[in-house]
């Protein structure tokens, strides 16, 4: 068991060519613990050079290296060694995640223990379903198609789930048989050590695996504009994303965009009303509200509208806000000041925009952190900042609605399509509303319950393309077709006499 103490952590290097390297220019980043504000550690900063360097290794692995044309059963050996590797350190990782983001342990220890699922996931969908297609054309032809790998990953990732979104890229990056260069969240580096560390105990071959730490407007860009990179696979804002798909269009590369959200949930009156509390609660408390599939809006129907906000109330004034390490704790402080500044300004905005701001209590012995209470903003329209921007905090934004169609209006009013929550306990209007609701994933009558055969991804402002299950292939595999002639067809003679 891992002590809840806040522990020395040695200092983070980068991970290139399989060796832990100090930065090319020497440079360091402080890393600061969100919950006493205090530094713990030093992290190599990567800049361009660096990049270069991981992405030559990268390159040289991919070419010139075992890995992609390795016997698949090898090739998987390894990545159900990392799955292994990773279920032995689950304690180190969660205390990590949570000393490095402020997510509470006990939300921590159940993301991470679903990493290892990603390799394993992966590596069964490459064995059983990475296959292709045959086309049989009259008698002329046989036509089939190949999956291969494309080439050097680039896997960009944020802060508010590192581990989970890290493992969530890496393990069908690698299983499919590409390199891969990861740039994690400059706010979160510890638990991407810790992965490097892993990897480099499964004793992939060299330049298989490379970590540059970094800023994104640094080492980031520098790894979104090399020619030598194929792919870039990013999670983080929508503004982010946008630039990077502007920065990566001179090399033309493939973009998987994973990006933020302003999901509503929608409760019906005769919605089951404890599950639907309960999970309208989770979804924008959990987390530290810090989560791209949050019900941050919430539409109430009008009918029971005052039972559930007097409902809520309660729970939130209830929410153990407190040390991330603290098993008991619900929220935690948020990520970094910055983003503490940036969500406390939203009440302010909430009240110029003449809503109602009503918040739970922070403990004074916490003070020192970036905390941010759980909060309600009520009396809210759909047209104020704080319905359809994202906040990214505990805040969770009222709404009301009359009817089926006034509630379907009002959620798709909005830039983002992340995803939506629909509770009521008619079958069919629960469907109905799912299906007009426009987001990429849908839950009708449940909280973000996720099956890693399902696409992930989100529509609008929220994403392009869909990961997860054998959608992600489509990403990170090239498809070939090869035309094979099985008869003599009729080729044209040009200039025969
Ligand atoms: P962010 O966009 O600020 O940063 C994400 C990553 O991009 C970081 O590693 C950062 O260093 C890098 N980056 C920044 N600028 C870059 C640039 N110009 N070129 C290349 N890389 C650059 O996001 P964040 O604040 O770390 O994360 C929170 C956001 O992520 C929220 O909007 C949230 O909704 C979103 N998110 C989306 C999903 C999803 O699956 N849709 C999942 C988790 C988080």
């Amino acid at each position: 068991m891992v002590s809840t103490k806040h522990e020395t952590q040695k200092n983070i290097l980068l991970y290139i060519n399989g060796e832990f390297t100090p930065s090319l220019s020497g440079m360091t980043m402080n890393n600061i613990n969100p919950f006493t504000n205090e530094q713990i550690n030093e992290v190599a900063e990567g800049q361009a050079d660096d990049i270069n360097k991981a992405v030559a290794a990268a390159r040289e692995a991919f070419d010139n290296g075992p890995w992609k044309t390795m016997k698949l059963t090898k090739r998987m050996e390894y990545i159900y060694r990392i799955a292994d590797l990773i279920d032995e350190e689950i304690e180190k990782i969660a205390y990590l995640e949570s000393l490095d983001t402020g997510l509470p342990i006990s939300q921590t220890r159940n993301m991470v223990s679903r990493a290892s699922d990603n390799f394993r996931f992966y590596a069964g969908m490459v064995e059983n379903r990475l296959v292709g297609d045959a086309y049989q054309v009259d008698d002329e032809f046989i036509n089939y198609t190949i999956n291969v790998p494309v080439g050097v990953a680039g896997l960009i990732t944020p802060w508010n789930a590192p581990f989970m979104l890290e493992t969530w890229k890496v393990a069908p990056a690698l299983a499919t048989g590409n390199t891969v260069v990861l740039k994690p969240a400059e706010l979160s580096p510890l638990s991407a050590n810790l992965l490097a560390e892993i990897i480099h105990k499964a004793d992939l071959p060299k330049g298989v695996f490379n970590v540059v730490h970094g800023y994104g407007e640094i080492a980031g860009d520098a790894l979104v504009k090399h020619p030598d990179v194929q792919l870039i696979s990013f999670t983080g804002e929508t503004k982010t994303g946008s630039t990077i798909i502007k920065n990566s269009a001179d090399t033309l590369k493939s973009c998987s965009m994973e990006l933020g959200g302003k999901s509503p949930i929608i409760v019906f009156e005769d919605a089951d009303f404890e599950r639907a509390l309960d999970a309208c609660v989770w979804g924008i408390f959990s987390f530290n509200g810090e989560r791209c599939t949050a019900n941050s809006r919430l539409f109430i129907q009008e009918g029971i509208k005052d039972k559930f906000i007097d409902a809520l109330k309660i729970r939130v004034a209830n929410i153990k806000v407190g040390d991330p390490l603290d098993g008991n704790t619900e929220v935690g402080p948020l990520i970094d000041k910055g983003h503490y500044s940036k969500v406390n300004g939203y009440l302010e905005i909430a009240e110029a925009e003449g809503a109602e701001v009503i918040s739970g209590a922070i403990p004074i012995e916490v003070a020192k952190g970036n905390f941010v209470a759980p909060t309600l903003i009520l009396n809210a329209e759909n047209h104020m900042r704080v319905a359809q921007e994202e906040i990214f905090g505990p805040i969770l934004t009222v709404m009301t609605f009359k009817d089926e169609e006034e509630a379907i209006k009002l959620a798709n009013d909005i830039d983002y399509g992340l995803a939506g929550y629909v509770w009521t306990n008619d079958i069919k209007r629960g469907h109905r509303v799912a299906h007009k609701v426009e987001a990429g994933m849908l839950w009708v009558n449940a909280q973000n319950v996720r099956d890693l055969r399902t696409p992930f991804g989100g529509s609008k402002s929220s994403g392009i393309g869909r990961e997860g299950g054998h959608y992600g292939f489509g990403f990170y595999t090239e498809q070939k077709i090869i035309h094979v002639s099985i008869a003599d067809h009729r080729i044209q003679q040009f200039g025969k006499k």
